[in-house]
């Protein structure tokens, strides 16, 4: 399957507020374009009171839009994709409370409200059931990604493949790909069954909060939905594979702005660091002329590396929380998102080939046409039966061949059929009789003066063989026999024509000596 080339979509969506900074963020009626205007150095602390302001075009703006409207913008067209065989990423990022959660996983008290990942796995199932034509597998797994550690939400719960104990590494694929060694896959068999894993995972996540004393904004997480799917009409060994990953970004928030200590400082400057290798990664990704890209220089980006800029269709959405005292963290979440835009990837469907299943289909193939080969061959030994015999001029058309064939002007009779191999032999042993008669009716001329002499010079005493006959040729032709031509017009038994054919073979081989003898 050919890739065909895209680009990230890139959507921005803002948490409602009572105090929206409407003199600093603008959406213009195109529903892509956000204008952000700015006091020029307010970060050094320099009083500056002159405005910069930035234009973001982007894929889409989700302003007082529903929970079902952003999904339906944001997430429809890539879950599709997913069951079609094709990668997707659907990541949210902005600073903590821009809504992110709420995007991605929705609030769990309101069923309207629910985010993404219930829709998207509302979305599988129903698909899933209404294509008949094709099986399908779905396994989910959860993975956080916490101070660079990687954790398996899922991990307490037993219904998953067995995995290997230790810590989880992301592990590159052949082909590009990547995955997290270790981390368990669960099958899941209809929605209910999936939404019990989200949230158990996700309270998995509140449980580690507390445990560990960390915060869940301080912590990216990926719920990924693992789709196979084989088709039930045509019975090949392919089948496709899809990854669907929904991806909650830790904070953006810069350090410098939380101005904590100690652990939530760590935390800061794992996620500002991972967020940061992140940009780069992106960065580079969207800059065609680089060739290396650091993946590998954070778990978040080197986990992300086939679903940021490879095999996949990405949605990013860009949260922001439109209050003016947010307005650096909402310009440099655009900024982000700008950058993000200029990426391109190469979705394709991810087909693979089941080499027991192709054995077990090409030893079928075998046996099939050798059934069907012995279905040939038994019409080509009833042909009389089995087709229309040649036409008078395909007759003269094979007639016309063998003889230029015995002439020494055709090289080789191209065999066409049965009934023509039958018709080129037929015509064979009619240019041999005929050259038979020929050969017979010359000699018989000269035999007959011969015979002649002969009877003058000797005749047989009536009632006896004459003494010293070769064989029956010599004696029929010593006694004046009919002429062959004659003679092939008797009636005769079937067994006793077999055995005259043998002595006129004989015959035609012997004549020369009769000939001699005669003459003599
Ligand atoms: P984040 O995950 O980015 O830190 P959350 O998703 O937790 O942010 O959102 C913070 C709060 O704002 C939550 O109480 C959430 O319900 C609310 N919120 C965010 N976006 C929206 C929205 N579009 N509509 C209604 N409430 C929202
Ligand atoms: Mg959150």
């Amino acid at each position: 399957m050919t890739a065909r080339s895209s680009e990230v979509k890139v959507y921005v969506r803002t948490r409602p507020t009572a105090c929206f900074a409407q003199e600093l963020i603008e959406y213009l009626p195109d529903e892509q374009t956000v204008n952000v205007r700015h006091r020029r150095d307010s970060r050094k602390g320099v009083m500056n009171n002159q405005m910069s302001s930035w234009s973001f075009r982007l894929d889409g703006v989700l302003h007082n839009m529903s929970q079902e409207d952003v999904y339906q913008s944001v997430a429809h067209s890539v879950v599709l994709g997913a069951l079609e065989g094709y990668n997707g990423t659907i990541m949210c990022f902005g600073q903590t409370g821009a809504g992110k959660t709420y995007t991605m996983t929705g609030a769990t008290e309101s069923y309207k409200q629910r985010g993404i990942i219930p829709r998207a796995l509302q979305e599988v199932f129903h698909e899933v059931e209404q294509r008949v034509d094709h099986t399908f597998s779905v396994l989910l797994s959860f993975l956080e990604i916490y101070n660079e550690t990687l954790v398996d939400l899922l991990a307490s719960i037993k219904t998953g493949r067995a995995v290997q104990s230790g810590a989880l590494t992301v592990v590159e694929e052949p082909g590009g790909g990547v995955s997290v060694k270790g981390l368990s896959l669960h099958p899941v068999h209809n929605e209910e069954e999936a939404l019990n894993l989200l949230f158990e995972g996700e309270m998995n996540r509140i449980i580690g909060e507390h445990a560990l004393n960390k915060n869940s904004s301080r912590s990216h997480c990926i719920f990924t939905i693992h789709i196979e799917s084989r088709s039930r009409t045509l019975s090949g060994a392919s089948y496709v594979t899809s990854k669907l990953n929904l991806v909650d970004l830790a904070g953006s928030e810069r350090l410098s702005k939380t101005g904590s200590e100690g652990q939530v400082q760590r935390e800061a400057m794992y996620i500002n660091r991972s967020l940061s290798f992140l940009e780069q990664a992106i960065i580079a990704l969207a800059d065609r002329r680089r060739e290396h890209v650091p993946f590998r220089q954070s778990k978040l980006t080197h986990a992300l590396k086939d679903s940021l800029g490879g095999n996949c269709n990405t949605v990013l959405v860009a949260n922001i929380y439109g209050e003016a005292a947010q307005i650096e963290e909402t310009l440099s979440t655009l900024r982000f998102a700008a950058r993000m835009k200029c990426v391109r990837t190469e979705p394709s469907i991810n087909e693979h080939v089941d080499p027991a299943l192709q054995v077990r289909r090409l030893h079928k193939e075998i046996q099939l046409l050798k059934q069907e080969l012995s279905i040939h061959d038994t019409l080509a030994n009833r042909a009389g039966a089995a087709y229309e015999s040649l036409s008078e001029t395909q007759v003269a058309e094979v007639q016309s061949q063998v003889q230029r064939y015995l002439a020494g002007t055709l090289d080789e009779i191209t065999i066409v059929s049965v009934r023509q191999i039958q018709e080129v032999f037929t015509q064979f042993k009619k240019a041999v009789h005929e050259q038979e008669q020929k050969v017979k009716e010359q000699l018989s001329q000269k035999y007959s003066l011969v015979e002649k002499t002969e009877n003058i010079m000797s005749s047989p005493v009536k009632g006896e063989e004459p003494v010293g006959a070769v064989g029956e040729v010599e004696v029929g032709f010593g006694l004046g026999l009919a002429v062959p031509s004659q003679r092939h017009t008797r009636p005769q038994s079937p067994n006793k024509s077999k055995g005259r054919k043998s002595k006129e073979s004989s015959r035609m081989l012997h004549e020369p000596q009769v000939q001699q003898r005669a003459l003599l």
